[in-house]
């Protein structure tokens, strides 16, 4: 499968992108010293770019969206019929693919009840930190307002959702930030903060109640964390994190919001990353995978309890959720999003996940095993991340022009991987890959070749 270069003119094309197009998260001046890779066409996992060179796409559309692969015709499909039958209406009017996505979304989590539609994650996350704004508001008189985010967790690009990140790539520059929100250490296990003890997971969920203290129990109202950081290094929860986390919320009457906006909708081999945890949160957000970039989609989902406190008073004219997205009306997404979802469960793609998973974290470690650059082996189903150091004693970090080296001599051989961003203590050094939940063994092999040749050629052993 290739595209029909005559289709259009491909140079056309990358002039109109080059002179105009001002593209995200890219740093323009060296950019522009090579043509634009302008993707033209997708199918299962592969892309072509305009000049008809072709990639095996190991991270879903550069940043793990594209859960079912490309070309899916039953999605276009879906999405086309509904169009042309019903495209908008919003405000309180409901229409046939909200509900009915709604619906197998809540079957899909246990505890959880109402869904209410957005664009994108960041907007997700902002109306839950509006939720939790106006419960403080409706019932402690403003006084439960703050948030707790965590060190190296991302959850979105506005201001506010910005305020609730801990990236400092992302963040600087763009202050003075939304006041509220309050920052507690991250769980890396492998740049252990607090001490190789055994239980660092409970020492770990430990730094959060020690600020919840510091800050006032009375004043924290929610706590938004990933349930595997993603960009900010892929970053798996030490054993026994999650449980405290959840304790620690409940024993301060703490909103537990989890941002599943990378890892929802079958990433980590589960529906929700969060389902490997036993954790039950009162609030969700989720957007990437929920339509797998066939449409703008985003969701926030919350408890009945959650919803409830937006009901209680018929008389109070301002205590409804005084929210509204113009484009949580369209059908395109939820329509896209039933179609998405009817992939993953006819083609048992949590059940690939999980098996491919296991098989790339084999491979990941026999590579290891060989480069003493990689310091350590995250992941979890198909979203895995390799760091890398100068020194294993010493875990010194190594400088990011490797990640970016190696990243870019995988593209060479036609393999597309990713690599995170600068975050803590400004750290760039993982590379990262989430393919598509249809990916195969021979795929996964295809990858680690290219791996290993980039390793041989940029960072052999002494
Ligand atoms: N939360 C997480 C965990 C993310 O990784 C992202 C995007 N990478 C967002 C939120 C923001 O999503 P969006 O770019 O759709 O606003």
């Amino acid at each position: 499968m290739k595209h029909d270069v005559n289709e259009f003119d491909a140079a056309a094309v990358v002039a109109s992108d080059r002179n105009h197009v001002w593209h995200h998260l890219t740093q323009h001046k060296p950019f522009e010293q090579n043509d634009p890779m302008v993707i033209v066409e997708g199918k299962g996992m592969r892309v072509w770019d305009a000049k008809g060179n072709e990639y095996l796409d190991m991270v879903s559309g550069a940043v793990w969206t594209v859960n079912v692969g490309y070309g899916r015709e039953s999605i276009a499909d879906a999405v086309r019929d509904q169009l042309v039958k019903m495209n908008y209406f919003a405000q309180s009017a409901g229409n046939i693919p909200a509900a009915q996505f709604a619906e197998k979304l809540i079957e899909k989590m246990p505890g959880m009840s109402r869904v209410y539609y957005s664009n994108s994650g960041s907007e997700a996350n902002e109306k839950a930190f509006k939720i939790v704004r106006q419960i403080a508001h409706k019932k402690y008189g403003g006084k439960k307002h703050k948030i707790l985010f965590r060190e190296r967790d991302y959850h979105g690009t506005t201001i506010t959702a910005l305020s609730a990140t801990g990236q400092f790539e992302r963040k600087n520059q763009y202050g003075p930030f939304t006041p509220g929100f309050v920052e507690f250490p991250h769980c890396s296990e492998y740049r252990s903060q607090f001490g190789d003890v055994d239980d660092y997971g409970v020492r770990a969920a430990l730094e959060m109640e020690k600020v919840i203290l510091a800050e006032g129990p009375d004043t924290i109202g929610a706590v938004c964390l990933e349930p595997i950081t993603a960009g900010g290094g892929v970053i798996t929860p030490p054993r026994g994190y999650w449980e405290k986390i959840q304790e620690i919320c409940k024993k301060y009457d703490i909103l537990l919001h989890i941002d599943e906006v990378v890892c929802g909708l079958g990433r980590t081999g589960k529906w929700f990353g969060y389902q490997h945890y036993g954790i039950k949160p009162d609030m969700v957000t989720m957007a990437k995978g929920v339509a797998s970039g066939y449409a703008a989609i985003s969701c926030t989902v919350t408890t009945e309890a959650v919803f409830e406190a937006f009901k209680d008073d018929p008389s109070d004219r301002m205590g409804y959720f005084r929210d509204i997205s113009t484009f949580g009306g369209c059908t395109a997404g939820p329509a896209a999003a039933l179609a998405n979802m009817k992939i993953i469960e006819d083609e048992n793609l949590l059940e690939n996940a999980t098996q491919m998973g296991e098989y790339l974290m084999g491979r990941l470690h026999q590579l290891a095993d060989k480069y003493n650059v990689i310091g350590d082996v995250r992941g979890k189903g198909l979203f895995a991340g390799l760091e890398l150091v100068k020194d294993r004693q010493t875990k010194e970090p190594v400088d990011e022009s490797l990640p970016i080296a190696i990243a870019a001599d995988c593209m060479k051989q036609g393999v597309i991987i990713g690599r995170t961003n600068r975050s803590f203590e400004h750290l760039n050094n993982t590379l990262c890959f989430s393919p598509a939940l249809i990916v195969t063994q021979a795929e996964l092999d295809q990858m680690v070749d290219a791996l290993d040749n980039a390793f041989a050629r940029l960072a052999p052993n002494a």
